[in-house]
């Protein structure tokens, strides 16, 4: 590699690779490679094959997909399949073509079985059914992380795979009905302070319990993992079961989380829940003892998170009201 490494982040524009965007760019960590999608269809194999023919990257973290929530996943399966499935391969396959050695794919917890046993360990990966509503999705995801356990088997590359938890922060989808609970209490919580509403409405019974990733810790944990040395990764990982959990390994009912979201926006009515919308599964944690022995653990706490996200969230209001 050279001294100045020339990274890739594929999705720069999407949540996590724009916080990768922002943490390399302040580490000064090397020459930056972006491509917006009107510049690099990345469904398109021979232009993202003449990309790496000609940029000679060093680093990859593949932080692009097709994403959306239940309900996108459910209207538009063959979209999330094959965009996904398209991308994967075209990025991994055209980087093992032009020679870069270290390729970071970025999953997502819905890998694992509806039903696994909570903490979700890595080796629950392929135990059981997918949830349905995303399967498509998941398997893509799945492709993903076997493509880069097959590249590096056969041929030797430092091609590694992280799943984060849900991620909350700058960037976020905020839309009333169709984002997670995260970026849609703060929202609404934002303009019933604002519009001094009496009540603010939650779906479901608030006792789920989930567990919430600042962005920013995603992007530190991804650039950890990128920047382990061959020696401690193999020593910690099965090159059949090779992706990384990532997450606090804490989590929260609902009813705590929409506490912590009063606090931040100041909100002080009351707070109704509704039972008739679901609570989808009761639980979902990561167990993240594997990344916590390859040395890194999240450091911003819930409160302080969601404190900073609301400061970029009142900057961006004009903008995300419109959306
Ligand atoms: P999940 O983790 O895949 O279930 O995704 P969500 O983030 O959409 O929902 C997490 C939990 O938050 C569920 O129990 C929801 O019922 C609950 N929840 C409460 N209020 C809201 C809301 O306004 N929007 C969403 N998306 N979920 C909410």
């Amino acid at each position: 590699m050279s001294a100045r490494p020339r990274i890739y982040i594929a999705g720069h524009r999407g949540m996590v690779g724009s916080a990768l965007l922002r943490r390399l760019s302040e580490m000064d960590a090397g020459e930056i490679v972006t491509r917006t999608r009107q510049e690099l269809d990345l469904t398109d194999q021979a232009a993202v094959k003449a990309f790496f023919a000609t940029e000679k990257i060093d680093q990859v973290y593949l932080a692009a997909a097709k994403v959306g929530g239940i309900h996108a996943n459910n209207t538009y399966p063959a979209d999330f399949i094959y965009e996904n499935l398209m991308i994967e391969t075209n990025i991994v396959h055209a980087a093992h073509m032009s020679d870069v050695q270290s390729l970071l794919f970025l999953g997502s917890s819905c890998i694992y079985p509806k039903l696994a046993e909570q903490p979700m360990r890595e080796d629950a990966l392929l135990t059981g059914p997918l949830e349905p509503t995303n399967e498509p999705y998941a398997i893509a995801k799945i492709t993903g992380i076997k493509l880069c356990e097959s590249y590096a088997r056969q041929y030797g590359r430092d091609y590694r795979s992280v799943m984060p938890t849900n991620l909350y922060g700058p960037g976020d989808n905020f839309h009333p009905e169709n984002s997670h609970v995260a970026p849609a209490l703060m929202r609404r919580f934002h303009e019933a302070a604002e519009a001094k509403d009496p009540q603010v409405t939650v779906w479901g019974s608030g006792t789920p319990m989930r567990e919430f990733l600042h962005v920013d810790d995603m992007a530190a944990a991804s650039i950890h993992v990128m920047d382990l040395d061959a020696k401690t990764y193999a020593e910690n990982s099965d090159p059949m079961l090779s992706h990384i959990n990532v997450g606090t390994g804490v989590d929260c009912t609902i009813r705590e989380l929409a506490e912590t979201m009063m606090a931040v926006t100041g909100y002080d009515g009351e707070l109704v829940f509704d039972s008739t919308k679901p609570d989808g599964t009761p639980r979902k944690l990561m167990d993240v003892t594997k990344l916590e022995k390859l040395g890194w653990k999240a450091s911003i706490p819930l409160k302080e998170g969601l404190d900073q996200t609301y400061q970029w969230f009142l900057s961006q209001s004009g903008q995300i009201k419109s959306v």
